[in-house]
Order: C-alpha cells, then sequence, then structure tokens
C-alpha cells in the first residue's frame, strides 16, 4: 500500500491529522527533500527507511516502492504542499496501477494557500476578482501554447505563479503585454509558512528588481492582481439587507 501525502507548504504543524498519522505509522518515507521540511520526518519509527527523491529517478522511486510491497510494507510518498500541483503524481500512480499496487491520495496544504496567509490577503474579492489562476512559465517543462502568460493575464483575474522565480524580467513582461497596468499589485512570497518567511509587495512591473534587490532567487510564488490593493466590495452573503438560506435580511 502506497499513501500520497501532501506535507503541507512548510511550516511542520501544517501537514493534516491524517498526513502526520501516516508518517508515524509508514515503513518506508520516500521525501520530496527539495522543498519538504525535513522535521516532519521526527515522528518516523525508529525503522522506518528514508529515501529523499531528490536524487533519484521515477524508476528507482519505482524500485523502493516494488520491494516494499514484495515485503508487505506501508510507503509513504511525501510531497510538497499538496500533490496535485506540480506533484509529478499521475506518473507514479499510472506506474502503480500497472503494478498492481493499491495507493490512496491524502491532500495538503499547498504554497498557494500558505502565501495567501502570508500575505493576509483574500484572492476572491467581490467585483475584484473571482478566479484564481494558477500557472507558470515554461522552462524545461513546456507550457501549452494556449497557456502562455501573455494570453491568462488578459483576464486580469488574480494570478499566482509557481516555479518562475529565475525568469521574473521575462515574467513581468508578459504579464504587461496581456493587460495588467504596470502598477497592478504584486508580491514574491518567499519560503511560504517556513521560520525564514519573506514577504515583498511590489507591483507586476517591479518584481524582477524585487526579487534581485532581495536576492530571491527560487522557492516563492509570485502573486499577481488588483486583490492585493485596497479596493473591493463587502460580501453579499454576511450583508444584513441580504437573505441566506440560513439567514433572513434585517428590515
Ligand atoms: N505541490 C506544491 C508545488 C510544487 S512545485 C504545492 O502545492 O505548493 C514547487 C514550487 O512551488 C516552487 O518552485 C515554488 O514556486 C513553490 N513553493 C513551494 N513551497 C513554497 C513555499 N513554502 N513558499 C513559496 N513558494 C513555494
Amino acid at each position: 500500500m502506497v499513501n500520497f501525502v501532501g506535507a503541507g507548504p512548510g511550516a511542520v504543524d501544517l501537514i493534516t491529522v491524517r498526513g502526520k498519522e501516516l508518517l508515524e505509522q509508514a515503513d518506508v518515507i520516500i521525501y520530496a527533500g527539495s522543498l519538504v521540511n525535513p522535521e516532519l520526518l521526527d515522528c518516523k519509527k525508529k525503522e522506518c527507511e528514508v529515501y529523499n527523491s531528490a536524487y533519484m529517478t521515477l524508476e528507482e522511486v519505482l524500485d523502493v516502492i516494488r520491494k516494499a510491497e514484495e515485503d508487505g510494507k506501508m510507503t509513504v510518498r511525501l510531497h510538497t504542499g499538496d500533490p496535485c500541483l506540480y506533484g509529478a503524481v499521475r506518473e507514479q500512480m499510472d506506474a502503480l496501477d500497472e503494478m498492481g499496487v493499491s495507493y490512496e491520495v491524502c491532500p495538503g496544504v499547498s504554497s498557494f494557500c500558505g502565501a495567501a496567509a502570508a500575505l493576509h490577503a483574500e484572492y476572491t474579492l467581490p467585483d475584484v476578482s473571482q478566479s484564481v489562476i494558477i500557472t507558470r512559465m515554461a522552462g524545461r517543462t513546456p507550457v501549452p501554447e494556449k497557456e502562455e502568460i501573455a494570453g491568462l493575464a488578459a483576464h486580469q483575474a488574480t494570478m499566482v505563479i509557481f516555479l518562475s522565480t529565475g525568469m521574473l524580467g521575462k515574467l513581468q513582461e508578459r504579464l504587461m503585454e496581456g493587460g495588467y497596468a504596470p502598477d497592478t499589485e504584486a508580491a514574491i512570497v518567499y519560503k511560504a509558512t517556513w521560520p525564514d518567511e519573506k514577504v515583498f509587495r511590489c507591483t507586476v512591473s517591479t518584481l524582477a528588481e524585487t526579487a534581485q534587490e532581495n536576492q530571491i532567487t527560487k522557492t516563492a510564488l509570485i502573486v499577481v492582481g488588483k486583490v492585493l490593493g485596497s479596493g473591493y466590495n463587502r460580501s453579499e452573503l454576511y450583508n444584513p439587507a441580504f437573505s441566506t438560506e440560513f439567514r433572513k435580511a434585517k428590515e
């Protein structure tokens, strides 16, 4: 049995209760060492085998799982944030299907939620944006042409951009090409929820210089959109003049 577990964004107490219990029970843990907080492994069983997937290929990960299955062991595959985003889990699940190995997924707090917490932001504000676009710049992993940043930026919705800290010059150009005004609010959140978290507020046109001045080159998210500004309308849900399923409007 394999459990894919979301480790959360970094802080050791931001894994789910279920995720922690699975870590405590695991006979084998394969963790994404580049971004998973190693303190999460402190709760493992003494005899638990631990592998850092940063040094492994998919095939090597599968070999460890295969061997564990032969020995009747439970494996936790620990991914940063939530496994569903940029986690390379699908290829593992498909391989496990082929091997006839059963698995489950335990969700985690994604770093884009950790970044909102750090910013005290709500990504969906009435009359400002009701959508969040999660994307990345193309790197060694290509991005389909239809998802080019400029095209997505045309929506002027809230954007959270992963895996792109090394390309901020290009990113800000594309965002402005797509229609964001240069002075649109933006932020760089470095290591959200980790003890050394850093938040830099800037504008779309100053993303690259802000990162450079503060020597941020990786492990950061870029958040863009007017939800980081001050204008919005209050919600109807909590408006006294508005009835809901649970509450009658006040006269
Ligand atoms: N599955 C993860 C994302 C993995 S991709 C999730 O749900 O968060 C790795 C990228 O995520 C990093 O390059 C960075 O852009 C972002 N990231 C992960 N953890 C982060 C954190 N604590 N703070 C800021 N960005 C983070």
